[in-house]
């Protein structure tokens, strides 16, 4: 695939672009890319598109077909990877700073599609227990479902993750069932409409899933209503106007924003210029200046030193920095590329001017040691050098907590003692990420705490973690992205509490019967299929939820628990000493818990091989009441929840997950037992 030389968005179905307008340039050498197109977009058609053909096709599907397709459409872009890679080099990229943005892109696919499998039931519908009794005789409760909204998301993203930027958001927003237009920014949106092109020529994705508007939302936002959502990725000055927006406001229109913050990393007082974590701080600074030429939200903006370090510190990043190559990525050796446009690089030597024009402000590193970016035509590029600052009183300069040079630049701020750190990380006013480099699990004790509050994510760092550790700057699928006041406010990623986002969450009041019916799992009350062949007898396809199995009843004798205790080793007093016993809180001896369990399984287990494949697990399981000896427990057992993950076994036939509830009572009536048995079933 190679780049048109018109850019063009994708509306309602159709390509719209013929006309160039606005040229954008390789980072590289200043050479045009391509244009955006100069043709205006109706936004109104967009939006329609995407209630009444994205909402409807989506919801077609379920929540693990949906997961299906994003593992099926994460293959499919990886095999046309180096075809994204290609376009990347434009940006400015390395071959390391494009997998972050491509890979990184696919992998999070691939992570939702797992979470999507394993996390989600079928239908499109998440109930999210538990059920509380309301009434009672228990026949009114209440629970909480999340359902797919009826709209529509914007995704507006920044210039530095053309790939991932968009599909971080859509693959959750895709999940729970939410058609979405995407916004990249301008100057390397020829990247993000590339992946875009491959999404749909995958034909993977139901109709109206994913529209591109390349160039301005003109009026698109004011479209939107309380069904809709905007996420955005960009600077905290963008952030606050698009939020403030009246009809976003008058509407209650969801929006997230992830904005830029001046993300720290202390090094704390514990570790000296020999240990090993000394140089994992270097290294890491080094990385977040470098990596991408420093344009990640992430990256290291104020590295926080003790006092009596700040010189080693100084002169060790001084020593790294200046082997850090920079250069056209595709010269052999070239470690750091280009900021993304001529425009970036301005801005940057503009913001790195202002810093050094604050008091107690020097430069340690700069482009006057040696900055000669290595390529043809690199002049016309936006190539910067890395810059180091350092400020000599930063608790009492604002402008190094506040102004975001968003390149290759950090500043060094010293601190006396882990207070004064902590009050220097705060002045960031809210950070997606800091990092707390110590060998000391104490002051890990003391400062992560504190500095949680300010904070979306933090990383600690010492050598037993440092093999592993995937590094201060990178946002996981499974942990989440986003952090509070200057960072946004917002919340992206964190595994399953993505999806959650783009649902909406509903409070449920009924009687069993109807819970059960909305949610699709049998809620205690409800009135119960029995009578039949063995539930365990069932193929996947015909168990249906409710139906439902009461065991006779046995007896737990003092030679059961006497024959467990034997089997098992497990010759706890309580179960085995009459004194002792009697001094505790139940004043006489009891049965094992796990006998109690063992002995229902005994119960309700239909023993000749049939549809029930694999018992995996069990959840949420209480001992509610002690079983005495010689009591008399008996067990219901009643199919909950179904969820098809569209598995098919190493036989080629189907099997779907089946929990089950599990009610083990006594003589009384009374609940001694309560548990999910979590299985898999075979399909006919
Ligand atoms: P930006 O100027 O704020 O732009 C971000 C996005 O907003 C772009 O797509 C831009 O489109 C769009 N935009 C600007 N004005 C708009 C408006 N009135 N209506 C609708 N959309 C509008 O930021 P940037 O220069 O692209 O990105 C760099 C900044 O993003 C840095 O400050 C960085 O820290 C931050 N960032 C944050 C994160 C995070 O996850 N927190 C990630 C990456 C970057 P155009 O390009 O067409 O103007």
């Amino acid at each position: 695939m190679s780049v048109p030389s018109v850019l063009q968005s994708y509306i309602a179905g159709q390509w719209i672009g013929q006309q160039p307008a606005v040229a954008l340039r390789s980072a590289i050498h200043g050479q045009v890319v391509a244009h955006t197109h100069a043709e205006a977009l109706d936004f109104q058609a967009a939006v329609d598109h995407a209630r009444h053909v994205g909402v409807t096709e989506l919801l077609k599907t379920d929540f693990q077909q949906r997961a299906a397709i994003l593992k099926a459409l994460a293959k499919y872009l990886v095999g046309r990877k180096e075809e994204l890679y290609a376009i990347s080099a434009h940006t400015g990229a390395t071959r390391n700073d494009s997998w972050i943005d491509i890979e990184g892109g696919t992998g999070t696919l691939f992570a939702y599609a797992s979470i999507g499998s394993s996390e989600l039931p079928s239908g499109n519908v998440v109930h999210e227990g538990p059920v509380v009794t309301l009434g009672k005789s228990g026949q009114f409760v209440g629970t909480h479902i999340l359902a797919p909204r009826r709209g529509l998301a914007v995704h507006i993203n920044a210039f530095n993750f053309p790939v991932w930027g968009l599909l971080e958001k859509f693959a959750p927003g895709f999940l729970a069932g939410q058609p979405c237009i995407g916004k990249p920014a301008t100057a390397t949106s020829y990247l993000t409409e590339a992946v875009v092109r491959m999404m749909l020529e995958s034909g993977l994705l139901p109709q109206g899933a994913i529209q591109l508007v390349i160039g301005g939302t003109g009026d698109l936002l004011d479209r939107l209503n309380g069904q809709d959502m905007v996420t955005f990725t960009g600077s905290a000055d963008t952030a606050a106007q698009l939020r403030a927006r009246p009809h976003l406001l008058r509407h209650g229109i969801a929006f997230n924003a992830e904005a830029d913050s001046l993300n720290c990393a202390v090094l704390a007082d514990d570790v000296t210029p020999d240990d090993a974590e000394f140089d994992l701080f270097i290294k890491e600074v080094v990385r977040e200046m470098t990596v991408k030429a420093g344009q990640k939200c992430t990256a290291i903006r104020r590295a926080i030193v003790p006092r009596q370090h700040l010189d080693a510190v100084a002169q060790r990043l001084r020593d790294r920095l200046s082997k850090v190559v920079v250069g056209d990525p595709a010269i052999e050796g070239v470690k750091m590329g280009a900021l993304a446009s001529k425009a970036q690089q301005a801005d940057v030597a503009q913001r790195v001017s202002q810093l050094l024009a604050a008091p107690h402000m020097s430069l340690v590193f700069g482009e006057r040691d040696g900055f000669a970016p290595r390529g043809q035509g690199v002049a016309e590029g936006a190539f910067f050098s890395p810059t180091l600052l350092s400020c000599a009183q930063p608790m009492n300069v604002q402008a190094v907590h506040d102004l975001e040079a968003f390149g290759p630049v950090s500043t060094l701020m010293p601190y006396d003692d882990l207070d004064e750190a902590m009050a220097l990380a705060a002045r960031g006013q809210g950070s997606l990420v800091g990092s707390l480099i110590t060998k000391s699990p104490a002051v890990a004790a003391r400062v992560v705490p504190v500095a949680a509050a300010l904070h979306g994510r933090l990383h600690i760092l010492d050598s037993k973690s440092a093999a592993e550790s995937t590094g201060h700057g990178s946002p996981l699928p499974y942990l989440k992205h986003g952090g509070p006041g200057r960072a946004g406010g917002g919340e992206e990623l964190g595994g399953i509490r993505a999806v959650k986002h783009n649902l909406q969450r509903s409070a449920i009041q009924g009687s069993p019967d109807m819970v059960m019916a909305v949610t699709g799992e049998y809620v205690r009350g409800a009135t119960l299929i029995e009578g039949g062949q063995h539930p365990m007898r069932k193929a996947f396809e015909d168990l249906q939820i409710g139906e439902s199995l009461l065991t006779p009843e046995r007896v737990i004798s003092a030679e059961d628990v006497q024959a467990f205790g034997d089997l098992t080793g497990d010759t706890f007093y309580m179960h085995f000493d009459e004194e002792a016993a009697k001094a505790s809180p139940f004043g006489q001896r009891i049965a094992h818990g796990y006998l109690v369990l063992s002995a229902a399984a005994g119960l309700f287990v239909w023993t000749a091989p049939g549809p029930l494949l694999a018992n995996y697990g069990l959840d949420t399981l209480r001992f509610t009441k002690p079983v005495a000896l010689g009591d008399v427990i008996r067990a219901r057992l009643t199919a909950k929840r179904k969820i098809d993950r569209l598995k098919v076994g190493a036989d080629g036939k189907g099997q779907g997950v089946v929990a089950w509830d599990v009610e083990v009572t006594n003589q009384r009536g009374e609940v001694v037992a309560s548990y999910d048995i979590l299985t898999l079933v075979a399909k006919r």
